[in-house]
């Protein structure tokens, strides 16, 4: 088994990065495996050295450690437009200039239903989709075509905790749409490097919260759409607050710091987390 734990370096580490990582190396340690660590810092003007520093002395003071060098998506990006070639090869890709009020703007039309939410935020209405990549302006978002994707992979199926999960096309046009590869300000986007990086790294077994369950079918469709291994999916429990609300980075009360700060044990974290 090798699994990993991929912050990004935005804010301090809260309660909720710590269960998730100490969920993966403890798997990693059950199993003989191997635990990594990767920075998935892509949105470089919200990410900071300091907050990258904190997640290596916060993940050891847990009593965690990982191979280096640890892998970095800012050094990536070369591959990750690689694998962006490859897709549009494929054709399953179209440059796309609307912007979010655009997309609102057509969904809002009265012939439209109410629009419907995906994973990335409103299902993109399609307005670009007759454009060909030849036809890519600078400012130009990439998006994959969701209809001729799963022409080619056909219904897909992956292993997620612990359950066989089967979607079709309909259901993939319908619930996910034609969701965007590179943002056009950064080349890449979360789902293009996560699945890029998680082949790179022989990832195995995928652990992480349950709040990136919901992207997992599109990494999946890349996986099989990129001739990579789909790896088994665990999603965990979120850790909340009092008010049941999911942890947020802003959220520096429950940022490990904080606790480190006041004198808990990393042996007190796992017990305010539950393992
Ligand atoms: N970088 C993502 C985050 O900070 C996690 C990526 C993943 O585990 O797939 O939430």
């Amino acid at each position: 088994m090798i699994t990993r734990f991929a912050p990004s370096p935005t804010g301090l580490l809260h309660l909720g990065h710590a269960f998730s990582a100490l969920t993966a190396w403890d798997a990693a340690q059950a199993a003989g495996g191997q635990f990594l660590l990767r920075i998935e810092d892509i949105d470089r003007p919200r990410c900071r050295d300091e907050y990258e520093a904190a997640i290596y002395d916060d993940l050891r003071w847990l009593g965690l450690d990982w191979p280096t060098p640890v892998m970095r998506q800012s050094d990536r990006m070369g591959a990750y437009a690689v694998a962006l070639d490859r897709l549009a090869a494929l054709g399953v890709t179209y440059p796309c200039g609307c912007t979010r009020g655009d997309i609102k703007a057509t969904l809002s039309a009265p012939q439209e239903g109410a629009p419907l939410q995906g994973p990335d935020g409103l299902i993109y209405p399609g307005t670009c989709r007759g454009r060909t990549m030849a036809d890519r302006h600078p400012g130009d978002a990439i998006r994959l075509n969701m209809a001729r994707a799963m022409e080619i992979t056909g219904p897909l199926s992956f292993h997620d905790t612990g359950a066989t999960q089967t979607l079709t096309a309909p259901e993939m046009i319908d619930s996910i749409g034609d969701i965007v590869l590179a943002r056009k300000d950064i080349g890449t986007s979360y789902h293009l490097s996560v699945v890029v990086d998680d082949a790179a790294q022989n990832i195995t077994d995928v652990i992480r919260g349950k709040d990136l369950a919901p992207a997992t079918p599109i990494h999946v469709l890349l996986q099989r759409l990129l001739d990579l291994p789909v790896p088994t999916f665990h999603h965990h429990r979120l850790i909340r607050d009092e008010a049941g609300k999911r942890l947020a980075k802003r959220d520096d009360a429950r940022a490990i710091r904080t606790y480190r700060d006041s004198g808990e044990s990393p042996a007190d974290i796992r017990h305010m987390v539950g393992l």
